[in-house]
């Protein structure tokens, strides 16, 4: 084709010289590194952040094929410019979803439903690619430069740089407002998909896998969209991943640059991966999701002026000029009056007055709720020495046979350091449900009834 051109062209009359010249080769489209506020420390830092949110959410599944594989193909792409040398790494999800992603910085977590749901190595690199383009393109770090939440974002990744902040409630996530990993990932606009598209496919062929198995991934997905055999999760996947025209298209037109190559990367190990993926357990529930979030329903029997928590693991309501918040998506949930609750030194949240709720894993997995109690509860007096257990008695909450331990402990609140805590503890599938309440020890008999109001409103949805 070109060679034809080539004497056309030369055989043109001098005169249409100008003309010719117009008629430029086409350019390889110019991808951009984004350019952010963030520094490459604090984009690392953040993506360390929320991978431990993610694992405090979905099960991470070890099995050393099939993690092997994924490292295998994962550090391939990763040592190809295109990946911009960030510190990759990638884990297995145990998910049914469709779906893949990168954090900023490189930590990458792979759902099982994806590969399942690929043809081949090729397409699950060709995920691998697009994603980690996302991150050597600083995408996901450019967005939260603008994203609204910037403030929430600075507050925390300051505190994450050792910096030291006040009051954890500036600080902290509100619930229901949501620094969720979903807004360092979710929504990329079409300009970033296409860019992340291009550079995926360069990778890829660096790689040495066939870069139109990228858009053919893609593809088969879109056309399953909305079609019964349309897998879970597609929809948010392409929400979070706009189409931005035809890949196909733009990719094939960008491979016309590439050097000449055969694409022979493939392990063959897929057909021994994809069963091994097939035949894992159903996904354990895990803390972070129960608290998250939840879609809420009217509830009966919520005591006047109190507002509704619903989370994916429980449902507890707190007076109405309390405040819910959570310092970190999936982590602990803190229900408190103005001043219940303070940062220390050390980073971490302290509770003066008010109520906290977690889960606890207990170290053998136990299920049963003596056994598992005691067990958190020598947790907590080894990281805390002013702690003493007065007792311990069967109780139930929410419907549910519960132990509750009252204990007594000091805080740094200067004027009464003295506390008087009554902790709640549940077996849940998730782990050891526990709900803390707190008062200084001269404001207790007045806070008491307060804090059992709080206790008669948990629900379980199960
Ligand atoms: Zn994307």
């Amino acid at each position: 084709m070109h060679g034809r051109v080539l004497v056309i062209a030369l055989m043109l009359p001098l005169a249409a010289l100008p003309f010719a010249k117009k008629q430029k080769s086409p350019q390889q489209k110019e991808v951009k590194v984004q350019k952010t506020s963030l520094s490459r420390e604090q984009e690392l830092q953040l993506g360390k952040q929320a991978a431990a949110d993610v694992e405090r959410t979905l099960e991470v599944v070890h099995d050393p094929a099939v993690e092997a594989w994924l490292n295998h193909i994962g550090q391939q792409l990763a040592k190809q410019p295109q990946a911009n040398a960030y510190p990759y790494y990638f884990k297995l999800v145990n998910d049914e979803s469709i779906n893949a992603f990168a954090l900023p910085g490189g930590p990458m977590y792979v759902h099982t439903g994806l590969i399942r749901s690929a043809d081949d190595e090729s397409q699950v690199a060709g995920v691998l690619a697009h994603e980690m383009s996302h991150v050597a393109l600083r995408h996901g770090a450019a967005q939260m430069g603008k994203a609204q939440t910037w403030q929430t974002i600075a507050g925390l990744a300051g505190a994450a740089a050792g910096m030291t902040g006040s009051g954890i409630l500036t600080e902290a996530v509100q619930m229901g407002g949501g620094l969720g990993v979903g807004s360092l990932l979710s929504r990329f606009s079409r300009g970033y998909e296409q860019d992340a598209d291009l550079n995926g496919a360069r990778m890829m062929a660096s790689a040495g896998y066939n870069p139109l198995d990228l858009a053919g991934f893609f593809e088969k997905l879109e056309a399953q969209m909305g079609t019964a055999a349309s897998p879970k999760g597609l929809e948010k996947f392409f929400a979070d991943h706009p189409a931005p025209g035809r890949r196909r298209d733009y990719i094939e037109q960008d491979i016309t640059f590439y050097p000449k190559k055969t694409y022979n990367s493939a392990t063959g190990e897929f057909a021994m991966v994809q069963k091994a993926v097939a035949s894992m357990p159903p996904p354990k529930k895990k803390p972070g999701a129960a608290l998250s979030a939840a879609q809420s329903k009217p509830r009966e029997g919520i005591p006047q002026g109190f507002r509704d928590l619903q989370t994916k693991g429980f449902a507890v309501a707190y007076p109405g000029d309390w405040k819910a918040a959570q310092t970190k998506s999936g982590g602990t949930v803190y229900l408190v009056p103005e001043g219940g609750a303070v940062q220390r030194q050390s980073g971490g949240v302290e509770l003066i007055a008010g109520a906290m709720i977690d889960y606890y894993e207990p170290q053998g997995g136990s299920a049963n709720l003596q056994t598992a109690t005691s067990e958190y509860l020598q947790s907590l007096q080894q990281g805390d020495r002013n702690m003493h257990v007065e007792n311990t008695q069967n109780a139930q909450i929410g419907g549910r046979p519960a132990l509750v331990t009252r204990l007594t402990t000091r805080t740094s609140f200067q004027q009464d350091p003295g506390q008087v805590v009554t902790v709640y503890t549940v077996a849940r599938e998730e782990g050891l449900w526990n709900l803390a309440l707190a008062a200084p020890q001269s404001k207790w008999s007045e806070a008491e009834p307060v804090l059992q109001q709080i206790a008669k409103t948990v629900q379980f949805p199960d």
